[in-house]
């Protein structure tokens, strides 16, 4: 399921090079990437979320990677409205927040 929506994140973004997802705990956020080995690691806690909800954390993480920067900059916005209208964005991560307690 979750190679299935790393795929289609990937599509939405249209991100060429190899992506990878784990899942192991992580302290200070739900979700990370690596710029370096393009691996996103989740928190076992995504997996609770709903598809929807999965595919944002991915896209998120994905457009960081191909925006090349940490911050939620106007380059990372133009990724993420590859897949999501801007406000569809901020209610999924309104949601996010709220289902795992504001751990984003
Ligand atoms: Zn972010």
């Amino acid at each position: 399921m979750l190679d299935e929506l790393l795929e289609r994140a990937k599509n939405l973004l249209d991100c060429q090079r190899p992506v990878k997802v784990k899942v192991r705990p992580l302290k200070t956020s739900i979700a990370r990437v690596s710029f370096r080995y393009g691996t996103i690691t989740l928190d076992p806690s995504v997996l609770e979320l709903g598809d929807e909800e999965v595919l944002y954390v991915l896209v998120h993480e994905l457009a960081h990677l191909k925006a090349g920067t940490t911050y939620h900059s106007s380059a990372f916005w133009m990724e993420v409205k590859r897949a999501f209208p801007e406000k569809k964005a901020r209610e999924l991560e309104d949601n996010i927040m709220v289902k795992l307690q504001g751990r984003t």
